[in-house]
């Protein structure tokens, strides 16, 4: 068992830092390092497990792995977030006596390729990050991409782009034992810089929507709303089961099938309030992620707010999954300007994020930050988000 890294991240490069930790954690140069960065989710929520859209963006926070070949096929990891080092073989990883812990996201992308058949040689890696643990912004993703990129150029492996995100997956869900869908792995490695990844979960195909926030004059501000994520995997799998439910009642094999047109006869055949709200949410919210991915590909830009708001509003009312830090902290954005706001990702804490002109984008953190104050939340932080591509070689 492993302990829990520190969720906070370092100063300085996280580049620099990955190449400085390795030559003085394995007393060499490392022969390449690798980076793959957080995300967030512009807008389709709870979509993913409908069958449904996403369009997600990759953040200009990242995860560095310094890597080189070993001899053996042992690998031995270290990350700057804690003391301890990790090493392990091919027997703990396909074996019964698996790794845990932080060091079982990088087992589980070594179980993965060697599962997949490919040739994986044994390392040290080193990992640096920018990328907040826990905060909704997928370090997890980010990791386990940097070191697949890392572990697949050091084999010298064939793997496109697209079958990469589905390995990660695997990785997190079969190896580490979290349930999760493609979406996280699929922005930290198929983003491109000044796009979002529009992503069908049911076909996993994507598209790249230009998200030009720089040259519109915009940005997004990320809140991290720092409340405590209050019984969320429960609330989690209650949403999903309840979805479930309604998909076959509606004689579905998922809601991603019904359409904003179908809405009032299907919400006619639904048993109870809950049940049609929750199945409202998912059904308009796919709906507004069809409409944002119409408006940016026609460059209106700015129009897309009114649709984050929406989905906001949405997640509140209908999926009820929002708390009263998040709300507070897309209230007072909206209130102070921004030309939309929602949270990001599964809800019950993490992340806020907001369209703001870019010249606004401190007085708006500042009205998140005042608004905190007087409600006497813990200060939430913020940075803001361009469009930045997925993973790559430095
Ligand atoms: P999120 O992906 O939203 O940040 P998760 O719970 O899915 O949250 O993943 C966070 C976990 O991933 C951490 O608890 C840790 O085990 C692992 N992890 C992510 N980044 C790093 C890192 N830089 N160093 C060590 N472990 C990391
Ligand atoms: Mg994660």
């Amino acid at each position: 068992m492993t302990g829990t890294p520190d969720p906070r991240p370092a100063a300085g490069d996280v580049a620099h830092r990955a190449g400085a930790a390795f030559e003085s954690a394995f007393g060499r140069r490392p022969t390449g390092r690798w980076a793959a960065p957080g995300r967030v989710n512009l807008i389709g929520e709870h979509t993913d497990y409908n069958d449904g859209y996403v369009l997600p963006f990759a953040l200009p926070l990242r995860t560095v792995v310094a890597a080189a070949p070993q001899d053996g096929r042992t690998w031995t990891v270290r990350s700057e977030l804690t003391d301890e080092e990790v090493t392990f073989g091919v027997d703990e990883v396909t074996g019964p006596g698996r790794v845990t812990g932080w060091a079982a996201y990088v087992a589980g992308v070594v179980w993965g390729l060697l599962e997949a058949g490919h040739p994986v040689p044994g390392a040290h890696l080193y990992i640096a990050s920018d990328v907040p643990l826990g905060a909704g912004l997928s370090s997890s993703a980010a990791l386990e991409a940097a070191v697949l990129a890392a572990l697949v150029d050091l084999g010298g492996v064939h793997l496109p782009d697209e079958d990469r995100p589905r390995l990660a997956q695997r990785a997190e869900n079969a190896y580490v034992g979290a349930p999760t869908g493609i979406m996280d792995q699929s922005a930290a490695i198929r983003c491109r810089a000044g796009h979002a990844l529009f992503l069908d979960c049911r076909t996993e195909a994507v598209d790249h929507i230009p998200f030009d926030l720089a040259a519109a004059g915009l940005a997004i501000l990320v809140v991290d709303s720092r409340a405590p994520h209050r019984h969320a995997d429960g609330e989690y799998a209650a949403r999903r089961a309840t979805c479930d439910r309604a998909a076959d009642l509606l004689g579905v094999p998922a809601l991603r099938e019904v359409r904003v047109v179908d809405l009032p006869g299907a919400l006619n055949r639904l048993p109870d309030d809950e049940t049609r709200s929750r199945v409202r949410h998912v059904v308009t919210e796919n709906q507004r992620v069809l409409d944002t991915v119409d408006l940016l590909r026609a460059g209106r830009i700015r129009e897309i707010g009114p649709l984050l708001t929406a989905s906001h509003a949405s997640m509140r009312d209908d999926f009820e999954i929002t708390v009263p830090e998040i709300d507070t902290a897309v209230e007072a954005a909206l209130t102070a300007g921004a030309l939309g706001a929602r949270m990001t990702g599964g809800g019950f804490g993490g992340c806020v994020l907001a369209l703001v002109d870019a010249d606004r984008t401190e007085t708006v953190a500042a009205a998140v930050t005042d608004a905190y104050a007087d409600r006497g939340f813990t200060a939430p932080t913020h940075f803001t988000a361009l469009p930045s591509p997925g993973a790559t070689r430095l």
